[in-house]
């Protein structure tokens, strides 16, 4: 299956990225009205605020749902940004398309599940309005493109995703994993689709934000989606995240957007000797291979066990040390050797049970 796509045609506030700024929740009209005057004041010209909240736990801050979709609606009147928010079921669509919001988000907890993202494609038959769809809390690719091809089914070809991280149960120095090998990897396959960072759920921290948004354009994303707040420290939820319109303005002033364009000279013969020396890898991995094989058949000749754990440790070690000396990270050295080593043992088995 593959997916028909339209361009978003979303407004850049800065010559490659579009921005979608906002609070994480429309928490009073006039806590939505202060943010998004001020942000429009800075040159913005997409505003997010949920409007209904998905909450670990009850208790919490749910959202106003409809009449804060009021205050949207009086958002886009006042200043002329777009508006953006969060849908989670086909009632949620059809109230938001009923207040005119410009663009919908679908969250990560709600991309994880195939019955609600049906469901919301569902609602959103017949419509055109741009759609897009936060990476699953789990990283699981495969579930994210899932989610993509149930809206596009539904005729919705404005499609875009969002990159918010991954869930992990360890705390780390941030919230969410980046797992950047991921949406590089939707990238590679889904060239066309475009791709925003989401720096704020990925931090956790204010702090981390304008690293975040560096990665980010580094990588070649589209867009960003940054949580903006007027009084940041009194928000309703994911106070710790959110800048005030001032400082998000600062970030962006300051981010670097790095021509993406592939016809520079210089990059295209560097590009021509990293393809040889790709090729001259995979020649030496099939060499490598082939060995493993020949110690297959001996191990099946004279009854041996496949995995001998202290060859396994002594080539892991010896490499990392060796790749480390040469400025390679120990860890990665470790991580290709491991599955090289996956590799060997499957081909090794498929000989011994031959
Ligand atoms: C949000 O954007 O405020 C939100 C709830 O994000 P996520 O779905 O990524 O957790
Ligand atoms: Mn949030």
């Amino acid at each position: 299956m593959e997916l028909q796509l339209q361009p978003l045609n979303l407004p850049s506030d800065q010559e490659r990225a579009f921005i979608i700024a906002g609070p994480c929740s429309a928490e009073t009209e006039e806590q939505v009205m202060t943010t998004a005057k001020q942000l429009a004041g800075k040159g913005c010209h997409i505003f997010r605020a949920g409007v209904w909240k998905p909450r670990t736990k009850p208790g919490g801050f749910e959202g106003h749902g409809e009449p804060a979709l009021k205050w949207m609606a009086d958002v886009k009147q006042e200043t002329g940004m777009l508006t953006a928010t969060e849908v989670a079921t086909p009632e949620h669509v059809e109230l938001a398309l009923k207040y005119g919001i410009d663009i919908l988000w679908i969250g990560a907890r709600t991309t994880a599940n195939p019955f609600a993202v049906q469901a919301i494609a569902d609602a959103l038959q017949g419509t055109d309005i741009p759609v897009l769809v936060k990476n699953p809390v789990n990283p699981d690719l495969e579930l994210w493109i899932g989610a993509l091809l149930r809206i596009n089914g539904a005729g919705v070809q404005k499609l875009g995703v969002i990159h918010r991280g991954f869930s992990s149960y360890e705390k780390k120095l941030y919230r969410n994993d980046p797992m950047w090998q991921i949406p590089i990897e939707l990238k590679r396959r889904l060239p066309q689709l475009p791709i925003v960072c989401d720096p704020s759920h990925i931090s956790g921290r204010r702090d981390l934000i304008a690293s975040f948004c560096q990665q980010a354009m580094d990588l070649a994303f589209d867009g960003l989606i940054i949580e903006s707040h007027c009084n940041p420290d009194k928000a309703w939820s994911d106070a710790s995240q959110q800048v005030t319109p001032e400082v998000l303005d600062f970030i962006v002033s300051r981010l670097t957007f790095r021509d993406t364009s592939e016809h520079t000279d210089r990059l295209k013969d560097l590009r021509i000797e990293i393809d040889e020396l790709d090729n001259e890898l995979i020649n030496l991995l099939a060499k490598r291979m082939k060995i493993c094989r020949s110690i297959g058949e001996y191990k099946k000749e004279n009854g041996m066990t496949i995995v001998q754990k202290n060859r396994y440790s002594e080539i892991l070690d010896k490499r990392a040390a060796q790749g480390s000396l040469l400025g390679i990270d120990m860890q990665c050295v470790k991580s290709i050797f491991e599955h090289i080593h996956e590799e060997s043992i499957r081909q090794q088995m498929e000989i011994i049970n031959r």
